[in-house]
């Protein structure tokens, strides 16, 4: 099966317009087509408690969630979905019903009486998932082609019969086994696997369908919903499509994941109908999910009237991850940036060097109280030649504190303060030398890389790729590379941030296609941010994760007015998030439903407390079994529950040790690390 071509999966790369489906029905709320991206969220009550299932579907729906899902693990848990929506009906509330269905077609089509749709897993639903190595012949798949055809097409007859909606959720680890055969566990897998059942459906004239492709690394979900719609419309499937990073885990890191994965996805225009998955309460996920979703239709209102950009081409491959060839440069004496060397980080102070004394306070500070973490960059706004000069005390003061200092020069500043200015010699920093260039000043672009290199410095041009193509390009193209760092400090204008940068990588290319570029998360690229926290964790999380899978951004920085301390750990959050730079363990929790066998939120933050230090080991935290070992992703450990008050615990995806009393399970998993050699002792 050949990847199918870039321009088949969205209008545009570079602007958000949004992919055309086909609206479907779930009861009172319509999805895809013109309607609004719907917010989702799932009850993670026992669902045979019918008051405790009501009252959280009730809360949720009163914070805004337009569809709720209820787990169906069996046919009792089915029949209980009707009294569930009685009661919400009698309560006056209107908000359609999802039956979750792992397995069991018998739930499935009791559910199908009941809630306005059902979500099967093409991986689990009526197919063999042993994790067994068979192999298919042609012969043989086809069989069990005929077979799938015999098990799905009753619940397809009864929700066309009953006017239900139907979602085919695939998530990645839980293929079927003959899925696995022929595709291995890879996003084309996810794809087909959903394909084979849609076109069950479509045999029988059902089309009230939607698509979900999870994952819980954003990078595999972005590249399987990408393939989805491509594959989609090479078979004029227009079906909508549900968004998610699937055991995204809590907090921040949570958040961060589900912005990547999401956010990036809407950028290019795919999504109908999101849900914002976390280890918490549901009703924490309704705030996130809307803010995505509300950022996501400004844009694409905003842009649906733009022409599209044609002028411009992108070499990357937006179904499989490849990281942009570029050069590596010493940023200063341990840090470089660049190859295959891990994004630097870098923050900008929100002080004047005016403030000098409390800039390097808040330095010192910063660098003193975080645990895991390290400012790399230290970013400074340079205004005048009084900030020069201040910034002799501030290389004195931080020279051994921080790796990097970059200056980043007004547009008033030129090259004749800069050459007249004694600049520090007897610092351990490297200095980098920051300035926006416009298209006019191509010669002036060349004589401050010339400047910095004189200087043993580093220089950073921040235009726009149309700059960059004209004549600024053609000057720095008869210099080289060498010390030259690329950046867009204000989105062009006709693209979004993250197409900006982009055009400037494809830009790049034709000049110099080996500079490293720099991700900077600016007020003027993160346009939709408020001045809430969260919304900027959103924004910067968006623009730095949709790069960073893509494959482009050898830098990182955080410059909108937060303190240092909130904006280091936010950059490498997003790193970690998008899997480019892995700073601190990573967990990956489900969010727990009527199926879970344990207190996740309570368990989660217990192990979080005791193996958060260890840097590169990922630690999956499961509330049962049901999507099996392998939705565990490439976790290192597993701690999953096996039955009530029971854990297995798992090594990779091989489960070693069964039914473990659960107040002992942790120490049984720290056990298991220090037996694998990963376990290191908190400082
Ligand atoms: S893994 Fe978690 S969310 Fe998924 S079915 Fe099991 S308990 Fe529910």
């Amino acid at each position: 099966m050949s990847t199918p071509a870039h321009s088949n999966y969205c209008a545009s790369r570079f602007q958000a317009k949004r992919r055309k489906s086909r609206e479907v029905n779930i009861g009172t709320v319509a999805i895809g087509g013109n309607q609004p991206i719907r917010i989702q969220s799932m009850t993670t009550t026992n669902t045979q408690d019918v008051e405790a299932t009501v009252a959280q579907a009730l809360a949720l729906a009163e914070a805004g969630c337009e569809i709720v899902r209820i787990t169906a693990p069996n046919k009792a848990a089915a029949t209980a979905l009707g009294d569930i929506a009685q009661k919400l009906r009698a309560a006056k509330c209107q908000v359609p019903l999802v039956a979750d269905i792992h397995f069991l077609p018998s739930a499935a089509m009791e559910a199908a009486k009941h809630v306005e749709k059902v979500r099967i897993n093409p991986g689990n639903y009526a197919d063999k998932k042993k994790f067994a190595v068979i192999e298919y012949s042609d012969a043989a798949y086809a069989e069990e082609l005929e077979r799938l055809h015999a098990s799905f097409s009753p619940l397809v007859l009864r929700c066309k019969e009953l006017g239900r909606a139907m979602r085919i959720g695939t998530n990645h680890g839980s293929l079927s086994d003959r899925i696995m055969n022929r595709y291995g566990d890879s996003p084309l897998g996810m794809v087909e696997s959903a394909l084979e059942f849609i076109r069950i459906a479509e045999s029988h004239h059902y089309h009230d369908i939607c698509l979900s492709m999870k994952a819980s690394n954003p990078k595999v979900m972005i590249e399987a919903y990408r393939l989805a719609a491509a594959r989609m419309d090479e078979e004029g499937m227009h079906y909508p499509l549900h968004l998610g990073v699937t055991e995204a885990g809590d907090g921040e890191d949570a958040r961060v994941k589900s912005a990547i994965g999401i956010g990036t996805l809407l950028n290019d225009g795919l999504g109908d109908t999101i849900r914002v998955s976390l280890t918490e309460d549901p009703i924490y996920e309704i705030p996130v999910a809307r803010d995505l979703a509300d950022k996501a239709m400004a844009l694409w209102a905003q842009q649906a009237e733009w022409p599209l950009s044609t002028d411009t081409k992108d070499r990357l491959n937006p179904f499989e991850y490849c990281r942009r060839h570029s050069r590596v440069v010493n940023l200063g004496p341990n840090c470089q940036i660049g190859g295959q060397i891990a994004p630097a980080v870098i923050v900008k102070t929100r002080h004047s060097l005016g403030a000098l004394n409390t800039l390097i306070q808040e330095v010192c500070h910063t660098q003193s109280s975080l645990k895991d973490h390290r400012i790399e960059g230290l970013h400074v706004a340079i205004q005048h030649l009084d900030d020069l000069k201040a910034f002799t005390g501030l290389h004195a003061a931080l020279h051994s504190v921080v790796q990097v200092f970059v200056l980043e020069l007004a547009d008033t500043m030129d090259l004749g303060a800069l050459e007249v200015f004694e600049w520090p010699t007897d610092g351990l920093a490297g200095i980098t030398l920051l300035q926006r260039i416009h298209q006019a000043d191509a010669f002036y672009a060349a004589s401050l890389l010339q400047f910095c290199r004189t200087h043993g410095f580093n220089c950073g041009i921040d235009c726009q790729a149309d700059a960059l193509r004209d004549e600024i390009g053609a000057q720095l193209a008869r210099m080289g590379s060498a010390g030259l760092i690329l950046t867009v400090g204000a989105c062009a204008e006709g693209y979004h941030p993250i197409g900006s940068y982009r055009a400037l990588a494809d830009a790049a290319q034709a000049f110099v296609p080996d500079a490293p570029i720099w991700i900077r998360n600016t007020a003027a690229n993160t346009l939709h941010a408020q001045d809430r926290f969260s919304d900027q964790l959103l924004e910067s999380s968006i623009l730095g994760g949709a790069l960073l899978c893509d494959g482009i951004g050898d830098a990182i920085s955080i410059e909108t007015d937060i303190p240092l301390d909130t904006a280091t750990t936010l950059a490498y959050t997003i790193l970690q998030g998008a899997r480019a730079r892995i700073s601190k363990t990573e967990f990956v929790a489900c969010p727990s439903c009527g199926r879970t066998l344990f207190d996740l939120q309570s368990v989660t933050q217990t192990i979080r407390a005791r193996t958060d230090h260890l840097k590169g080991v990922t630690i999956a935290i499961m509330g049962c079994i049901v999507n099996g070992p392998g939705e565990m992703a490439d976790a290192d450990f597993g701690y999953v529950g096996g039955a009530p008050g029971k854990i297995n615990l798992y090594v990779g995806k091989t489960c070693v040790k069964y039914n473990v009393p659960a107040a002992e399970a942790l120490d049984r998993l720290i056990d298991l690390i220090k037996a694998h050699g990963k376990w290191v002792e908190p400082m």
